[in-house]
């Protein structure tokens, strides 16, 4: 088994979920393996030093499991961004569109500054939104992008293509 296949093997589909036409990715079979959890940590630690990162932030929530062992296994700084209002210090906030509605996310603003190279960990990239969205904050906060790493993409919903200009030539990889 490659390591694409073992990690596409411990994704769950669950169909209507969270509402009716969604075929939803379940990620927890893969956290409860750790084979395929450690493999998953590797090939994102590599892309991690490969790119030149210092510091690694992780998306609320889930990306925050999948960022932190690669953290700590790469020796660089984990940094939260979470959805607005669940972080106590001074914040930066950036606001983007949903399907319907608006969505906001925020990061502690003395957690990036200029000199970071910041890497972007999540599991799913589904329109990109919320990644472009992360792009920003850490561009405002004067750090550099080193790039996007997520588990998987859902390539028919055009995440990859709206992340472009964010992305401003770093990289993205969906494993
Ligand atoms: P986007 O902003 O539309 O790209 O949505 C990405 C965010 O939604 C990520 O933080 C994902 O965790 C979450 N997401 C979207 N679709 C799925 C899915 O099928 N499984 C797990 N998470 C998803």
């Amino acid at each position: 088994l490659s390591t694409q296949e073992l990690l596409l093997s411990r994704i769950r589909d669950v169909a209507d979920y969270p509402k009716p036409g969604v075929m939803f990715k379940d990620i927890t079979p893969l956290l409860a393996d750790p084979v395929a959890f450690t493999a998953l940590t590797e090939a994102f630690t590599e892309f991690c030093v490969r790119h030149g990162a210092t510091k690694i932030v992780g998306l609320e929530a889930r990306g925050f499991i999948l960022a932190a062992p690669v953290a700590v296994r790469a020796g660089m700084g984990f940094i939260p961004v979470r959805k607005a209002g669940k972080l106590p210090g001074a914040t930066l906030s950036q606001a983007y569109e949903l399907e319907y509605g608006t969505a906001e996310i925020e990061v502690h603003a003395e957690d990036l500054s200029a000199g970071d190279r910041v890497m972007v960990i999540d599991d799913v990239l589904a329109t990109g939104g919320t990644a472009e969205a992360s792009l920003e904050l850490i561009r405002r906060a004067g750090a550099e992008v080193a790039g996007v790493a997520v588990l998987m993409e859902l390539g028919f919903l055009g995440g990859r293509a709206r992340l472009e200009p964010a992305l401003a030539g770093a990289p993205l990889e969906a494993l």
